[in-house]
């Protein structure tokens, strides 16, 4: 079976890892709206987390980063007057600065991915959805800022009024074959608006999702009316949805048939149901390698 993930960051990681160890053949198409400039160096956060993830080499506790890798570099460029508040491991940044090296030699970030995908020895596709740059913005009581200035500089504390994604992207070809020829489509857990949110706002994956819409079944990463971690629930309050899996649904809704929601959250089915989507409940909660791979099975099924 054909299974292609799109993925964000941390609560996708879990599933992927559950598909992983299924039979299926996976694609992981990885949101880009993260990616970001930093100390001269290109970093693609969800991108990494499923490169990591996939190797085997993942900081499960963290959600981020590489198992036990240290940060000595961070601390000499916090030394030397640089800001340095994204934690960027010392192994990590060999990614970063491969990444970046190969992209100033003209390569695609198709490209570099695979690169280095083969370097990590994963055998699962690894797509960015563009190649081209498009970020998320966050609009705040102060300004607008990125989504890491947010979310890790500012800890999440600004106001936020709304959401955009900035720049125009293009889904690469790859992307799009490996869409049209999947027997399966899975919208992992991750958040609705910065990390799902800017893969739809790539030219052409609304519409090509649409079109094989019955093959497609998203997960929510809500339980009740808040997520199961970050920010998601206040992003979906400031672009005006409600923060719970009915709001999920509600985005979602055009181009997937189907979401798992978590078992809790029964109250919730007849009003999906309304949407037009399978409504199926499940314990959508992941702690560990069983309910990873139980809840990946499920989706299979
Ligand atoms: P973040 O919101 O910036 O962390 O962006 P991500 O796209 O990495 O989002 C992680 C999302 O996954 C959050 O919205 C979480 O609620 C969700 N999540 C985390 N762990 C789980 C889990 O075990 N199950 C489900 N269904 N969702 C999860």
């Amino acid at each position: 079976v054909e299974v292609v993930a799109l993925a964000g960051g941390t609560g996708s990681a879990k599933l992927l890892r559950g598909l992983a160890g299924s039979k299926c053949r996976l694609t992981v198409v990885a949101n880009i709206g993260d990616n970001a400039w930093m100390h001269g160096l290109y970093v693609c956060p969800d991108i990494d987390i499923a490169l990591y993830t996939l190797a085997g080499v993942a900081n499960r506790r963290r959600g981020w980063g590489i198992q036990g890798d240290t940060f000595a570099a961070l601390r000499q460029l916090r030394r030397l007057g640089e800001e340095a508040w994204f934690s960027l491991g010392d192994r990590d940044l060999a990614t970063h600065i491969l990444r970046t090296k190969w992209l100033r030699e003209g390569e695609t970030l198709t490209e570099v991915t695979d690169r280095l995908r083969r370097a990590f020895r994963v055998r699962m596709k690894v797509l960015p959805v563009s190649d081209s740059h498009l970020e998320t913005r966050i609009l705040t009581e102060y300004g607008e800022l990125g989504l890491q200035e947010f979310w890790v500089r500012d800890k999440g504390r600004p106001k936020v009024i709304g959401v955009r994604y900035a720049g125009v992207a293009r889904m690469t070809r790859a992307v799009s074959d490996s869409l049209s020829s999947a027997d399966r489509i899975i919208v992992c857990p991750a958040n609705p608006v910065t990390s799902i949110g800017p893969l739809l706002a790539v030219r052409g994956v609304r519409k090509a999702l649409s079109s094989v819409r019955a093959k497609v079944t998203a997960v929510s990463p809500m339980i009740g009316s808040s997520p199961f971690s970050g920010p998601a629930g206040r992003l979906l309050n400031a672009i005006a949805r409600r923060p719970d899996s009915l709001g999920v649904a509600g985005l979602y809704n055009d181009f997937a048939r189907r979401i798992f929601i978590h078992r809790s959250d029964s109250g919730l089915v007849p009003a999906i149901t309304q949407l037009g989507m399978e409504c199926r409940l499940s314990e959508t909660r992941m702690t560990g390698p069983s309910s990873e791979r139980r809840l990946a099975r499920e989706l299979m099924e």
